[in-house]
């Protein structure tokens, strides 16, 4: 096999993890990897279950798609994670409920646990609405994701980020789970108490020691 058919490969595997783990909702979540310039991402309108690494779709640094083939619809913001972060080398988008039900709320998910760290950054931010597969939609993925490896987009789901496609992807369960925790707070007691700054920052340094318990 291929690099490129191993990716490909990796691509399909997270796409139908995703659903195991109850992050996806019907096909509207997307996968990406960096690849040689560019990146390779799931098409448009293809079943998880019916892909095949021949299905997955090359799109270039300058957002020229191989020929024959057409890129997810959200493919925009997908470019721009890669060109926003350095150390970013796979992107996971889905809409799952709890994290969805939050960006409604047009709210961030702030320091209430202390794996909100996970995502690099003391909060998970939630950037302004935009019509999906718009430019204006990756100009607010470009803010959010330079201070965080996990992002709420109002009305529409998450994004997450990282140095490969399972930490992506384990980043997008954390990110599920803090949101489902949020909203449990949230509807017991308005403001949600959330750890001191001195505590994240003790925490975000020993994340950046020890690492994330994902390894490749
Ligand atoms: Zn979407």
């Amino acid at each position: 096999m291929t690099l490129r058919q191993e990716l490909a490969q990796e691509i399909i595997d997270t796409c139908l993890e995703m659903t195991r783990l109850g992050l996806n909702q019907g096909t509207a979540g997307n996968v990406s990897a960096r690849y040689e310039g560019g990146m390779l991402i799931t098409p448009t309108g293809i079943e998880y279950d019916k892909l095949t690494p021949e299905h997955i779709v090359y799109v270039s640094g300058e957002g020229e798609f191989e020929e024959g083939k057409i890129p997810s619809s959200e493919w925009a913001f997908h470019l721009t994670c890669y060109q926003a972060r350095e150390d970013c080398h796979a992107v996971v988008h889905n809409h799952a409920i709890n994290a969805t039900a939050v960006s409604i709320l047009n709210r961030p998910i702030q320091a209430i646990h202390y794996m909100v760290a996970a995502s690099g950054t003391n909060e998970i931010p939630c950037v302004p609405y935009a019509t999906f597969g718009s430019p204006e939609l990756a100009d607010f993925v470009d803010k959010g994701i330079r201070q965080s490896k996990s992002i709420l987009l109002q009305h529409h789901g998450m994004i997450t980020v990282g140095d490969n496609l399972k930490k992506a992807l384990w980043l997008a369960h954390e990110t599920e789970v803090l949101a489902e925790l949020y909203l449990k707070c949230a509807a017991v007691q308005q403001s949600v108490a959330v750890l001191p700054a001195q505590e994240m920052n003790r925490v975000l340094d020993k994340f950046k020691t020890y690492g994330l318990r994902v390894e490749k």
